[in-house]
């Protein structure tokens, strides 16, 4: 980019969720800034805070055109003609039309080769980046007229860096997260909206079940839906955390539900009928109650108390 020699047409492959759609996005910023910045990286890197780099993050910059596959899952002809054709003039007003093709292997075989002709003599004002985490899945054709950019996993490290910095994650969490994610972010925080999904259930099972059933011995064989799982010690304490979060955001809920607070409010908005019928038994005094007693359930896991009494404990104050 310094030199203002890249190659008109390239692949950023690696495995997914490391960052090559953003690296694509960052290449077109770096390109189009309006007061390009040296850093002691990047001889030109983009300054991230002009109209163009701005315009460039929200995808509304009329020169940076990114291609994904649609509803269908796969990049259609019609989808990759379309920036074939665009790519033909000037830029409107950036320096140089970047066309992003993400997923570009999810395009069919007669798409990729409708692209060839354009991958090998690329209009002089135009960029093609394709970027792929399967791409022996594109032609050889294609391959072959597209220098390859490779990423690598991510270590944990930057996994939990990344976490902390953009995804909100605390250190703990993060580094959770981040030991199982293979060196993918992607996949940090799929696992992690897959846990969130689990631990509501969890949570909303263990409610309904107390909602009805008062009886202790009961009661401390529910706990075991709280703590239940394998893992290290570390695992074993956050996923109790989680789920302990997940309870409190619903009892907060059939909280304003019982006290007819305002319903836009509502966390879990998709169950607002699950908590409506908890409401019945909880009413507004008893959910603050076992709100707070969640609470305290989650300040003591913090200072190390045993994940097993702490479950114990709650689902007798619920
Ligand atoms: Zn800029």
């Amino acid at each position: 980019m310094a030199r203002d020699s890249m190659p008109p047409a390239m692949l950023m492959a690696g495995p997914a969720g490391v960052g090559k759609r953003l690296t694509a996005v960052a290449v077109a910023q770096a390109i189009n800034c309006l007061q390009p910045v040296s850093t002691a990286e990047f001889e030109r890197d983009a300054c991230g805070e002009c109209t163009s780099c701005r315009r460039i993050a929200r995808g509304v910059h009329p020169d940076v055109i990114v291609v994904e596959p649609g509803d269908s899952g796969s990049i259609k002809i019609e989808q990759l003609r379309d920036v074939i054709d665009r790519s033909q003039y000037r830029p409107f007003e950036g320096r140089r039309r970047v066309v992003i093709i993400d997923e570009a292997d999810a395009a069919g075989a007669d798409a990729q080769s409708a692209l060839l002709k354009t991958l090998e003599e690329p209009p002089s004002a135009s960029v093609f980046i394709l970027v792929s985490s399967v791409p022996d899945a594109l032609l050889p054709t294609v391959l072959s007229r597209c220098p390859r950019l490779r990423f690598g996993p991510l270590t944990p490290a930057e996994v939990a860096g990344a976490l902390v910095k953009e995804h909100g994650y605390s250190e703990t969490e993060a580094r959770a997260a981040a030991a199982d994610a293979d060196g993918s972010i992607g996949q940090a925080l799929q696992s992690q909206s897959d846990d969130l999904t689990e631990a509501r259930d969890a949570a909303r099972r263990v409610l309904e079940e107390t909602a009805r059933n008062t009886d202790p011995v009961r009661r401390i064989g529910l706990a075991r839906d709280l703590t239940e799982g394998k893992g290290t010690p570390a695992e074993e304490r956050n996923r109790l955390a989680v789920r302990l979060r997940s309870l409190g955001a619903l009892l907060r809920d059939v909280g304003i539900i019982a006290s007819r607070g305002d319903r836009a409010m509502l966390a879990n908005a998709d169950l607002e009928r699950q908590l409506e019928k908890l409401s019945d038994s909880y009413d507004a005094g008893r959910s603050v109650r076992a709100y707070a007693a969640v609470d305290r359930a989650l300040t003591a896991l913090d200072r190390n108390a045993s994940p097993k009494l702490v479950a114990d404990w709650l689902l007798l104050e619920l």
